[in-house]
């Protein structure tokens, strides 16, 4: 894919591109409020016109007519606006009034056929879309909404990450998974990478802590959602920031150089990478050592016709490993997951063992 960066369509930006507003737009007064104090430090405004809610009975936004309170406080102030499209018809109004930028929220991206229906709507027209990543942790819808708009003729893309929906009881509301957009970066290097803090927190004390991690990991912007008075917002009220807070976050971030460019630290940096690679070349290997004592344990249990899996053996394992662990300062829960593969591969190879039928020596059978 050839994606126009952000400059080609948030010129004047300073990385992070800030896009920041309510999560709805609910009134002409609550909007004004909500945006006036942000202006000088927000790229794009951002406003649900159109609410995307788990569950009927609340509030859903309120449709055009808040186009036309965005549009008349655009006039006076003069900012770009951004808004959630999840219909043709949504699309078609937004374009008609005008709105800068679009987003596909996450209830979206998860449905193929939705995505193709807003792609085809979108064909020929030139807008900047950001498609937010999709509410499980499943990569491929993300890059196949992309790809989806890509096709269409959509350039000006980018993706928000808004962390991904689990059961689990979890200090976030959405735990972000950075392996997952990190993945979508390293196939696209050129996607711009915007991180919703608000919907992964859904607390508004997590926010400055999920941006800063954010700029940790290189992103190119961030979208939170701020209210005038986050207490009587009509939705996501929990993790809204008020003006105040946002202007507090964005100016204690600690932004990080996206390179090395001081040539001593460049020679730590190499000198460090080398040791990496060693200590990776050592765990291969101790790995390779391991494997080839599992097949010789396989190949001793098939002559004895002893199964391949021994629950006490098993058990015995994920007790005395993680304790190991421990006293080597590792993640007992990271020692546990990597046990399970080995354990995984381990028994893979016994079956290949148990399955190999005996090479036939006699040729003239
Ligand atoms: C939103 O940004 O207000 C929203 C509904 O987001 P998401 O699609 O991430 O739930
Ligand atoms: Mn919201």
């Amino acid at each position: 894919m050839q994606i126009d960066g952000l400059e080609g369509w948030a010129k004047d930006y300073i990385k992070p591109m800030v896009i920041a507003g309510p999560c709805s737009v609910e009134s002409e007064e609550q909007f004004r409020k909500s945006v006036k104090p942000i202006l000088e430090k927000s790229d794009i405004i951002r406003g649900g016109i159109w609410k995307p809610r788990t569950r009927p009975g609340s509030f859903e936004g309120v449709g055009e007519e808040g186009l036309k309170w965005v549009n008349a406080a655009k006039d006076e102030f003069g900012f770009k606006f951004t808004t959630e499209v999840a219909t043709p018809e949504h699309i078609e109004l937004a374009l008609k009034h005008k709105v800068d930028v679009l987003w596909i929220g996450a209830r979206t991206t998860v449905n193929p056929f939705n995505v193709s229906e807003l792609a085809t709507a979108l064909q020929g027209v030139d807008i900047p879309l950001l498609v937010k990543n999709p509410v499980h942790p499943e990569l491929s819808l993300w890059k196949g909404a992309l790809e989806r708009f890509y096709k269409a003729g959509i350039t000006k893309l980018g993706a928000i990450h808004r962390g991904f929906h689990t059961y689990d009881k979890n200090k976030y509301r959405n735990p972000p998974f950075w392996q997952i957009p990190l993945d979508l970066k390293s196939e696209f290097p050129d996607l711009p990478l915007i991180c919703d803090p608000s919907h992964i927190g859904g607390s508004n004390q997590l926010i400055a802590d999920i941006s800063q991690k954010a700029m940790d990991l290189n992103y190119d912007g961030l979208m939170i959602e701020t209210h005038y008075n986050p207490k009587v917002a009509l939705s996501d009220a929990a993790q809204q920031v008020d003006s105040y807070q946002l202007l507090d976050i964005l100016s204690d971030l600690n932004l990080r150089d996206e390179r090395f460019t001081d040539l001593n630290h460049l020679s730590q940096l190499e000198l460090i990478r080398q040791q990496i690679d060693q200590a990776d070349r050592e765990l291969l290997e101790a790995i390779a050592i391991r494997m080839s004592l599992v097949e010789k344990i396989g190949e001793y249990k098939k002559e004895n016709n002893v199964a391949i899996f021994q629950v006490g053996r098993w058990k015995e394992i994920f007790k005395s490993r993680p304790e190991w662990a421990k006293k080597m300062n590792l993640d007992p829960d990271f020692t546990v997951e990597v046990l399970r593969l080995l354990h995984q591969q381990s028994v893979k190879k016994q079956t290949e063992v148990f399955n190999k039928v005996e090479a036939k020596t006699d040729l003239n059978e």
